[in-house]
């Protein structure tokens, strides 16, 4: 059985604004998407991260109305590369990841240079990227625990079978 996928729909308030329609870029963190029960219209979520890759069982209950659907979660084999790359590094971590990694080299440059060497240059980028590593760690144990999820629920089998992806 096939459920309903959740209605997805993006809330924009700059957007149509035309004066401000040319910020409405810069203002991604007051853009949402929200995600409704198809059954009776019930908001269950709202993203600040769009396209935002979630892990997990798809089937939800519906707090509302009770009737199961498809809330667009999905365990670890069953999503595609580009996805597992947008789950370990969504949009936010990459604009932080790239802000550090200039933080390290500016550090480098201004650094004397008879201080920088291969070792000192690797260790300061690593310091400098260490909260990216430390998001990267808390993600694998997700994905971990998805995997384990996904082989030991008898109820995605039907799911796995069409999964082309290794487990
Ligand atoms: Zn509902």
């Amino acid at each position: 059985m096939t459920l309903p996928p959740a209605i997805r729909e993006d809330q924009d308030p700059f957007a149509t604004v035309g004066l401000f329609g040319g910020l409405a870029h810069f203002l991604i963190f007051l853009r949402w998407t929200s995600y409704a029960c198809p059954h009776c219209q019930g908001v269950f979520r709202r993203d600040f991260w769009p396209h935002d890759v979630r892990l997990g069982n798809p089937t939800r209950i519906c707090r509302k109305c009770g009737i199961p659907f498809d809330d667009g979660s999905r365990e670890w084999p069953e999503l595609r590369i580009a996805q597992r790359l947008r789950f370990f590094l969504p949009p936010g971590v990459q604009a932080t990841g790239g802000a550090l990694l200039f933080c390290a080299i500016f550090t480098l440059f201004i650094a004397p240079g008879d201080v920088v060497d291969l070792l000192a240059g690797t260790v300061v980028v690593l310091i400098f990227l260490s909260p990216i590593l430390v998001w990267c760690l808390a993600r694998l144990l997700w994905v971990l625990r998805s995997k384990n999820r996904f082989k030991n629920d008898p109820f995605s089998m039907q799911r796995k079978m069409g999964t082309h992806g290794t487990i």
